[in-house]
């Protein structure tokens, strides 16, 4: 009875709660795409925050109603099979099954670097793989599948008909580094490695202006269709700041040990001073301790050098000058942001080194000031500051990779290998 009544009253406005419904419907999926497409972005956006702490977990896809986990995997440097499996949450049975699976296998001695790997990972109940791919180089490739009482992987080599094409882009950044890459079809893969490249001396969030340029050689691998199946190592790099060439070249220093070097054989993996004065004594360290000048006990958030007046002062990494002025207490002071995690500060200066001013790139050793006593201090020396992620950091306790600089035979094989990649990119860049 009282349905039938309800019934016969919103009988007139049936169209209209229909709307409604679909109205509600459609705003629901876009707010889910739109928040997946959010999410992806945001993924990528990490990425690049990332590049310095190198991730290389560069895709893991899950559905949320799948019951497998896909996961690649490229090899950095350093890496080794364990380190690589440990990053995974599996359980240690299956850990073990892999390691034994792969040392048992001659073809996989070695881990190259940007070497690609690939897990399928069944997570119902106890997590375990399912199979893993692994690539021994970028025609071939070999496959394990579990065997089917569970015990073994069963291996299967898969050869690829690829051919290799050694590609040259160039372009001007006109909104973003990777905007103007994707325009240029170059694939996300290579822009991704082009940033974590960079990472140890650009912020690409903040340091990256219009008309900022770069140049890139890399491989691709292309089917017998020609179409592009698989992007491998980056071999030159150029990233044009305000007029400042960064260069970087591939070089494989070590029988199969891979870096990238700037022109003058220094790794692109930057480190900072821990020291950026000669001669100097370490007179105070990071910590509390009571002020000289104030009385009061204060933490003490740098390390300070003693040295005499107008001792050189040298930036301790690559980096880009944000403040060469006057700072209160700090009397003249320098700052330089070095990438997007790290800062240092240089304080109580006499003086700026010549063109020391905001907005100009430095590179590491380069002079930034001289020693001083200005602003709050009791005799000259320089008050240096390592800034991590926005908070003090005590620089003598930093670790950071170690900037290698090729020396001897190595320095001079990779001049040898310098001039080959400058030739093959003035052939590339004449093709255009
Ligand atoms: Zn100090």
């Amino acid at each position: 009875m009282l349905i039938k009544k309800i019934n016969r009253k919103i009988k007139p406005f049936s169209h209209f709660i229909w709307l409604i419904l679909l109205i509600l419907i459609v705003s629901f999926a876009t707010y889910f795409f739109d928040n997946n497409k959010k999410k992806q972005s945001e993924i990528f956006k990490k990425t690049l925050d990332n590049i310095y702490l190198q991730k290389t977990f560069t895709k893991i896809t899950s559905g949320l109603e799948s019951r497998f986990i896909t996961i690649d995997y490229k090899v950095k440097q350093g890496d080794t099979y364990e380190n690589i499996i440990n990053g995974i949450s599996i359980p240690k049975a299956e850990k073990k099954l892999f390691l034994k699976t792969v040392t048992k296998n001659n073809n996989l001695k070695i881990l190259k670097l940007n070497q690609n790997l690939y897990f399928k990972i069944d997570k119902r109940n106890t997590p375990r793989i399912l199979e893993f791919k692994i690539e021994v180089s970028k025609k071939k490739e070999i496959l394990f599948t579990r065997s089917i009482d569970e015990k073994i992987f069963i291996s299967k080599i898969i050869e690829k008909n690829l051919d290799k094409v050694i590609t040259y882009k160039e372009g001007k950044i006109t909104t973003s580094l990777y905007n103007t890459a994707i325009n240029l079809n170059i694939k996300p893969g290579v822009i991704v490695d082009f940033a974590r490249l960079y990472g140890f001396q650009v912020d690409f969030q903040r340091d990256i202006w219009k008309n900022d340029s770069f140049q890139i050689i890399y491989e691709e691998f292309k089917n017998l269709e020609g179409k592009v199946i698989e992007t491998g190592d980056i071999i030159y790099a150029n990233l044009n700041l305000q007029d400042n060439d960064i260069q970087l070249y591939k070089f494989e220093y070590e029988k199969n040990k891979i870096d990238y070097f700037d022109e003058n054989g220094k790794s692109m993996r930057k480190t900072l001073m821990k020291t950026p004065i000669n001669g100097a004594r370490l007179s105070s360290s990071y910590g509390k301790r009571k002020h000289p000048i104030l009385g009061f006990t204060k933490m003490h958030t740098g390390t300070d050098f003693a040295a005499s007046s107008g001792t050189p002062i040298m930036a301790s990494g690559d980096g880009l000058i944000v403040r060469a002025k006057w700072c209160g207490g700090g009397g003249n002071c320098v700052k330089i942001k070095h990438n997007s995690v790290y800062q240092t500060v240089y304080a109580h200066m006499s003086k700026f080194g010549r063109g020391i001013k905001k907005g100009v790139r430095v590179k590491q050793g380069q002079i930034i000031g001289y020693v001083g006593s200005t602003g709050l201090s009791t005799g000259p020396h320089l008050h240096y500051e390592v800034i991590e992620n926005g908070k003090k950091i005590n620089s003598q306790k930093l670790k950071l990779p170690s900037g290698k600089i090729l020396k001897g035979k190595q320095r001079k094989l990779f001049e040898v290998n310098k001039i080959k990649i400058d030739v093959l990119k003035s052939e590339l860049i004449s093709k255009i």
